[in-house]
């Protein structure tokens, strides 16, 4: 097999005037950034709110091992795969980050003959969205620091500032910095540092907006400190949100490109799946519904995290009402939740992944109490023995739920022709009835605690007396009625990643929490959590390199 940018490069791509014809775009519609890229302007996104919405499929997956289980791959499958089954589908996903491609190989775009094309682009600068989120963020440091410089009217205690600065590499040097050191004329020194561009709360918003008033609207509401009397101040006090809104007009604009076969793919916004929710921009995702008969978007993380973002965040505020879930899984997946070292998931070991189904049991439980349908995906590896995938499709049978084996990476969407079968009829059976876990009025300890035990099955839950004393406060601000967004280990239903498989009667220790007042949650963060990675010691970025024009070194 073809490696993916082998893959990638002999691609017979289409102008995107014709990927966007096909959706019922006109070129007014589109602004193209290049051949094969275009976002859609403002007043189309506008002009397709007119159209009906078609159904909504969300890709999610057990408990992962580290390398991914493919959850990006699947998502282009499925929508390819609908496509070759007659449904116009519209598959929509998150842009990359750049920092990680010089630390690790590997793109976000898929894999195999599931890719979205052109890879290069949508894996590097792309149409700059990132870029402008980084500038964006950064103004409202700068204009913060220079309040503080010219006589802090405010009353902004310098210790108490939350914003930080962002940039898009992997640099753990600037995690912790001390900036306006070198004399008065410089600022006021103080202790900050640097998240990566996707840890942005501004990346969060951008992709919970539903217009460019409701961005700027967002942006003002973002509380950056606190004053010397421990009143927040936000970007609205600053007088921020209206320039921000400014550096960020374009990056709202949906980007258009298109899968391997041809079909449209929407790839827009990045936010983190653990201190932010993880999935793509809600106005991709709109926007898509009013233009296709199915759209397929991707949840970051297993699907303790990232579907329940999906449907408790992005749901409850974009309105969407998903038809079906796809879950997926793999036999290598399996196998680790079901005690087998990584070193030696290779080998076939029937038992181990009866062992493991209980991790996808309980995610399959999990996603029963939102509402919608699901099947399972099972992703097939070369290598899966026969004997290892029937075991599963049974176990599944039995408890009522079909597993598909998909061979999308191997085939396109033929191989994901059958999972596309199974996925249309249980959308269009009308059986979906979506409900969030919990209601807007509940207080938001109450809401951590729901996540927990009904999704974690913790049997309790360590709130600490500062995080509860946090978690009243902002209630009574008005906060109360926000959703949480849990930031935790994507390997374990736990907050410990060495726990796998189906653990129970465990504790969900609470250790800080924060409030992301402008995207709209609050974040409640359960262990260690990096906002911004490091290189590793042999970074990909030493192998880089252009030869002949052509990329060389990165996937
Ligand atoms: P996720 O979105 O769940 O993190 P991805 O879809 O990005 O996962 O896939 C992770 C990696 O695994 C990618 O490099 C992808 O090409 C590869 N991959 C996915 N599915 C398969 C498969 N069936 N066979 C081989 N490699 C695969
Ligand atoms: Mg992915």
């Amino acid at each position: 097999m073809k490696t993916d940018i082998e893959i990638a490069r002999e691609a017979d791509l289409q102008p995107i005037n014709e990927i966007g014809a096909g959706l019922g775009l006109s070129p007014a519609d589109l602004l193209p950034y290049g051949h094969d890229k275009a976002k859609v302007s403002h007043k189309a996104l506008v002009d397709v709110q007119e159209a009906p919405v078609g159904k909504l499929v969300l890709v999610t997956a057990i408990s992962p091992t580290p390398p991914g289980e493919g959850k990006t791959t699947t998502t282009v499958g499925l929508a390819d795969g609908l496509n070759r089954i007659g449904r116009k589908a519209t598959v929509c996903i998150r842009e990359a980050s750049l920092g990680p491609n010089f630390g690790m190989k590997g793109g976000a775009a898929g894999g195999g003959l599931a890719q979205i094309v052109p890879m290069e682009d949508m894996n590097l600068h792309f149409t700059g969205d990132f870029h402008a989120v980084t500038s964006a963020h950064n103004l409202l440091a700068a204009l913060l620091d220079n309040h503080i410089h010219w006589g802090n009217s405010l009353g902004i205690d310098p210790r108490r500032v939350t914003w930080r600065r962002v940039m898009d590499v992997n640099d753990r040097a600037l995690r912790e910095a001390v900036v306006a050191l070198g004399g008065p004329g410089n600022g006021q020194p103080r202790e900050t540092g640097f998240d990566i561009t996707a840890a942005s709360e501004v990346m969060a918003i951008l992709c919970l907006a539903t217009d460019l008033e409701d961005l700027e609207r967002r942006l003002g509401r973002i509380v950056v400190a606190e004053t010397f009397d421990r009143t927040p101040v936000t970007a609205t006090d600053l007088g921020a949100e209206g320039a921000m809104t400014v550096l960020l007009k374009d990056a709202l604009q949906p980007n258009l490109v298109q899968t391997l076969e041809n079909n449209p793919a929407f790839v827009h916004g990045g936010p983190f799946a653990n201190i932010a929710h993880g999935c793509n921009s809600l106005i991709a995702t709109r926007t898509a519904l009013h233009l296709s008969e199915y759209v397929v978007t991707e949840a970051g993380f297993g699907a303790d995290l990232g579907a329940e973002k999906f449907f408790d965040i992005v749901c409850r505020v974009a309105g969407f009402r998903p038809d079906a879930v796809v879950l997926v899984a793999t036999i290598r997946a399996l196998k680790a939740n079901g005690g087998v070292p990584l070193a030696d998931i290779g080998r076939e070991n029937v038992e181990a992944v009866l062992a493991g189904c209980a991790n996808l049991e309980r995610h399959v439980e999990n996603l029963k109490l939102f509402g919608v349908p699901l099947v399972v995906a099972l992703n097939h590896f070369d290598g899966d023995s026969d004997a290892e995938l029937r075991a599963v499709q049974s176990l599944c049978a039995r408890n009522g739920v079909r597993a598909v084996v998909a061979d999308h990476w191997a085939k396109g969407g033929a191989g994901a022709a059958e999972l596309a079968t199974a996925v249309s009829e249980i959308a269009e059976s009308g059986e979906a009835d979506f409900r969030p876990l919990y209601p807007d009025d509940l207080s938001l300890a109450h809401k951590l605690e729901t996540v927990a035990k009904r999704i974690y099955r913790a049997e309790s839950v360590y709130l600490p007396q500062s995080v509860r004393r946090r978690l009243q406060a902002w209630e009574e601000a008005g906060y109360g009625h926000l959703p949480v967004c849990m930031a935790k280990t994507q390997y374990s239903f736990t907050a410990e990643a060495r726990l796998i498989g189906a653990p129970n009667g465990h504790e969900i220790p609470v250790r800080e929490v924060r409030l992301a007042a402008g995207a709209g949650f609050v974040v409640a963060l359960c262990g260690e959590i990096m906002t911004m990675p490091g290189l590793p010691r042999r970074p990909a970025a030493e192998t880089i390199g252009l030869d002949d024009g052509l990329i060389t070194g990165l996937f």
